[in-house]
């Protein structure tokens, strides 16, 4: 992974979630209080205005810088989360020294596996983990499977809408939404949601790289 990849991940990111405001801030203000896709637009405006310091870096470092700037500006649950998330992703990037596909998946599950261990939840929650677990589980198959990276980002782009779509129907047992008990079936979790956007963005830039 080159560091102006993560740039353009970042932008594509970015254009994602400014470009579904009312979809984020609705659900987050029919389950929680409201402010994911503020908090959302806060992170994603803090790591665009990074670019020009971010460039220079190597990509452990960048992604962990990305991490730390996500844990001091988006407020909320979610800020500590995402962060873990690029932290652990900088640790095995670092560690592993390679760039190969597999180090890409297992960057991706450690990340995954930090915000389990920092939230303290697991799958079937209904929180952004419904998306991100099941996205990490196929990314680990398909990249020890040698699936090429484009098929496996189609594969993931379905997968994470799944996750998405799947926790409409749960009774949330993590976050805000989990004072609400039947009260938030029916209604998708908005870091579901956000998750499901950010991997949807990235995976289209690698499907349409030339
Ligand atoms: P807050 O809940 O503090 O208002 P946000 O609205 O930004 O923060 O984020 C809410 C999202 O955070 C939820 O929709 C859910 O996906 C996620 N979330 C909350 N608690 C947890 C947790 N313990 N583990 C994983 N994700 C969580
Ligand atoms: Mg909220």
């Amino acid at each position: 992974m080159k560091t102006s990849f993560i740039l353009s991940a970042a932008n594509a990111i970015s254009d994602s979630i400014l470009s579904h405001e009312s979809a984020l801030e609705s659900l987050d203000r029919a389950i929680g209080d409201g402010d994911h896709y503020i908090n959302m637009k806060r992170g994603a405006g803090a790591i665009i205005d990074m670019q020009a310091e971010l460039e220079s870096l190597s990509p452990d470092v960048a992604l962990n810088k990305i991490g730390l700037k996500l844990l001091n500006t988006i407020g909320g649950a979610s800020g500590p989360l995402l962060a873990s998330f690029f932290m652990g992703m900088a640790k095995v990037i670092k560690d592993s020294g390679d760039e190969s596909v597999s180090t890409y998946a297992a960057a991706f599950a450690a990340g995954v596996d930090l915000i389990r261990q920092r939230g303290k939840a697991d799958i079937g929650e209904k929180t952004m983990l419904d998306v991100l677990i099941p996205v990490a589980h196929q990314f680990t198959a398909l990249a020890a499977s040698n699936t090429n990276v484009k098929t496996i980002s189609v594969a993931l782009i379905q997968t994470a809408e799944q996750g998405m779509l799947a926790t409409k129907d749960l009774i949330a047992t993590k976050g805000r939404a989990a004072g609400l008990g039947e009260r938030a079936i029916g209604h998708i979790d908005p870091g579901a949601k956000s998750c499901q956007l950010m991997i949807n963005a990235v995976c289209d830039l690698i499907v349409h790289q030339k």
